[in-house]
């Protein structure tokens, strides 16, 4: 059995080795180092993938995420409705704006946003609202884009773990990031479509959001030193345009690996008291970013360190909510006052999820569990 890893990027790496290789070479060859033709081609081809209108590349998914808020030209102290139960990014971004951080509180069973919460949170200052398809598996778009619609608050997907992901909205079949005003991904290595570096892109139906997203990411320009807004230089890099084209071929593969690895978890862990395995919501599909367990009775943590003696990794996405991290403490938000979010930071492990998974890792991780709570 091979050493077992929470990802395994060498190892994706070796059996594309060919196609990825000569892509970069191509690249480097070509020498347009800055959105070279790979750019404009993965946008495309992204786009048909997702069935999205436009997609745009950006550095990160950071960016991603910011260059969103500045398109939606929030202003400082406009309120923003976010989860607390989330990666820092989706926050972070939001705060270096000067907005106002509403947090709403997260669905216990899909680790996601909580429709209701969202509802009851918003006020006259609420001018847009961010979801995170935590894991791989859709928010409750339905119920979110009906407030959002009703409302009238534009509302941002963060799609940095769920690309690929489907869900069902009013009967129809739609890409995790496709359904609210803007879409955003990042590109991160270990993310179910990573290049080798830093990347993102944002995703619009609405073609003049699309071109103001386009602008900002761009020093504020459509055309050369003309500056009509406050841009920022978020380009996705041409090299990972390069890789990213090679990757996106096999990217159903990768989701369906997944899937099965996740699959095979389910059957083994299900049953074994004092463990919940990942609960699927019916309206989603799951690509299975993270396969993140909910560990009962405060044995998370001791459950971590016997994986780890036995050599199986494991992490805690994430340890602390929003509003127990020093950065973002505030009175509005004490201990206690979004429950879910915190017995969430404290009852999640995420066990080792890749493309490359042997079953027979799978097995040892799966006794080694049982052995655990036996
Ligand atoms: C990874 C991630 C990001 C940030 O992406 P970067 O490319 O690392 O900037 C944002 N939101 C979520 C939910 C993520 O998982």
């Amino acid at each position: 059995m091979n050493t077992i890893q929470m990802v395994d990027l060498l190892g994706q790496y070796k059996r594309i080795k060919n196609e990825i290789d000569a892509a970069l070479i191509h690249s480097i060859e070509s020498s347009a180092f800055i959105q070279g033709p790979p750019v404009k081609e993965l946008e495309a081809q992204l786009a048909s993938y997702l069935n999205s209108a436009s997609v745009i590349g950006c550095a990160n998914g950071t960016d991603a995420l910011q260059v969103a808020m500045m398109a939606l030209a929030l202003k400082p102290g406009d309120e923003i409705i976010v989860p607390a139960f989330t990666y820092i990014a989706t926050v972070e971004t939001a705060a270096l704006l000067g907005l106002k951080l509403i947090l709403a509180e997260s669905d216990p069973h899909t680790f996601n946003i909580s429709p209701a919460s969202v509802e009851a949170s918003i006020t006259e200052r609420t001018k847009a609202i961010v979801v995170v398809h935590l894991f791989g598996q859709c928010c409750a778009m339905e119920a979110l884009m009906k407030i959002s619609n009703q409302y009238g608050i534009p509302l941002i997907e963060d799609n940095a773990q769920a690309i690929g992901a489907f869900c069902q909205v009013e009967g129809m079949r739609k890409h995790a990031g496709t359904i609210g005003a803007i879409g955003t991904t990042s590109f991160f290595p270990s993310k179910n479509l990573g290049c080798y570096g830093d990347g993102g892109a944002l995703f619009s139906q609405d073609a003049t959001l699309a071109k103001q997203i386009r602008m900002i990411c761009n020093h504020g320009q459509e055309r050369k030193y003309y500056h009509d807004i406050i841009g920022v230089n978020s380009r996705l890099d041409t090299l990972q345009a390069s890789i990213l084209l090679v990757k996106l071929k096999h990217l159903d593969a990768y989701i369906a690996a997944r899937q099965k690895a996740a699959d095979f978890y389910d059957a083994q862990l299900s049953g074994i008291g004092g463990i919940q395995i990942p609960y699927r919501d019916p309206a989603s599909s799951h690509v299975f970013h993270q396969y993140t367990l909910k560990v009962a009775d405060g044995k998370r943590d001791a459950l971590k360190s016997f994986l780890e003696k036995k050599g199986i990794p494991t992490m805690v996405y994430y340890p602390e909510p929003v509003h127990f991290q020093k950065a973002y403490a505030s009175v509005e938000y004490p201990p206690g006052s979004l429950p879910v979010a915190e017995l969430l930071a404290r009852q999640v492990l995420s066990l080792p999820m890749h493309t490359e998974l042997e079953e027979s890792q799978q097995s040892y991780i799966c006794q080694s569990i049982r052995e655990f709570f036996a």
